[in-house]
């Protein structure tokens, strides 16, 4: 970046979120659903696209009614339009949120390592940023979370749940235990929720009594629609209204909500895969030993693999073989995403590969 730019100081020197878009056959990167669109969903989009194309000389509406309506029908938990904001991804939602309640002077926390979005939201809002702890298992201990958030004094807290790159879920004994310590805003990024195991609870059924606490989900991951761009939040109905005084005017578009209601109507069987989807992640936390590895117990679509004697060689092994995952810059370790079986076999198929050329390494 040219150094004659006045940009702000903040934001000298560091790198654009970056995860590569490359056109290689297996992509289990950026934690997308790899199934295809349920029969019928294409053409039902299409159809509704069709329907609203000659009113698009008219703004959307600004404040996207009934496409709330339906995302607080799908959530449940007796939410109603008025808990629910939507916007162009739930990064969006957390800018918006990060606008209304941190800024200049302000801090957020989070607890490392997690979304990589969240430290760089907080930068591009003028809000500092605090790492919060996590245990050796990367979890999050409720005492000692409560400590942190009591020293540090954050006005933003996240809690991502499950946890991405971990897959790591909290129980809501950490997110009450931080709710109490805080008189600042408590932000649950359940973006990874639909992938949970049986048993695993969700943050929504904490809202009721708790109005600085918000929740905000995806259709990017297990609703199959990360082109669309559409992510939400649930939370009091006064932070739905703070957040007026900060989203741009009309920033969700027509074709935006008219898809996204389509893609909710299709809801059960954009979900059917997900319990494939969680089958393919346990088949790779399965193959994983074969190959000297450990997976991180995991309530995502996604598992980070333990164990490589040098990740980056590994990732780039992997890619050599037609898999793209992640390198999360933790040493020793790969977040690969679940996805089709075919594409469980590519990873293992990969893995074998690139053991078998360590091991020839070793012997040279
Ligand atoms: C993928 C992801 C999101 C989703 O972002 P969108 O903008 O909705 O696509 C949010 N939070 C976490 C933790 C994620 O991994």
């Amino acid at each position: 970046m040219s150094p004659a730019l006045p940009l702000r100081p903040e934001l000298q020197g560091r790198s654009a979120y970056g995860a590569p878009q490359l056109d290689v056959p297996v992509r289990l990167n950026t934690n997308e659903n790899s199934w295809p669109l349920p029969a019928g969903l294409s053409e039902a989009i299409a159809a509704a696209v069709g329907a609203v194309a000659a009113g698009l000389n008219r703004y959307p509406d600004r404040d996207v009614v009934e496409l709330r309506s339906d995302l607080a029908g799908y959530l449940g938990h007796d939410l109603s339009a008025a808990h629910i904001w939507a916007a162009n991804g739930s990064n969006e939602i957390l800018q918006q949120l990060l606008q209304a309640f941190g800024g200049a002077g302000r801090s957020a926390l989070g607890f490392t390592p997690s979304y990589s979005m969240h430290p760089l939201i907080s930068l591009s809002t003028g809000t500092s940023w605090r790492d919060g702890p996590r245990e050796p298992d990367f979890g999050i201990d409720p005492d000692r979370a409560a400590a942190a958030v009591r020293e540090q004094r954050p006005d933003v807290v996240f809690v991502t749940s499950p946890n991405n790159p971990t897959g790591t879920a909290v129980s809501l004994a950490v997110i009450e235990a931080v709710y109490a310590q805080t008189p600042g805003m408590v932000i649950v990024d359940e973006a990874y929720a639909e992938f949970s195991r049986p048993g695993t609870p969700s943050a929504l059924s904490l809202l009721p009594g708790r109005d600085r606490l918000v929740v905000t989900r995806t259709m990017s991951k297990a609703f199959g629609m990360a082109g669309l761009r559409l992510g939400y939040l649930a939370g009091d109905p006064a932070v739905v209204d703070a957040l007026q005084l900060v989203r741009l005017p009309y920033h969700l578009s027509t074709l935006t909500q008219v898809v996204a209601r389509v893609a909710l109507s299709y809801g059960p069987q954009l979900l059917a895969t997900v319990q494939q989807v969680c089958a393919e992640r346990e088949r790779i936390v399965a193959g994983l030993p074969e190959f000297g590895l450990t997976a991180v117990p995991s309530d995502a679509n996604f598992i980070l693999a333990g164990g490589f004697p040098d990740a980056g060689q590994a990732w780039q092994a992997l890619l050599d073989h037609g898999v793209l995952v992640r390198d999360v810059g933790i040493p020793g370790h790969l977040r690969i995403t679940a996805g089709t079986a075919a594409e469980t076999d590519a990873v293992l198929a990969g893995l074998r590969a690139v053991r078998a050329g360590h091991a020839a390494g070793r012997r040279q």
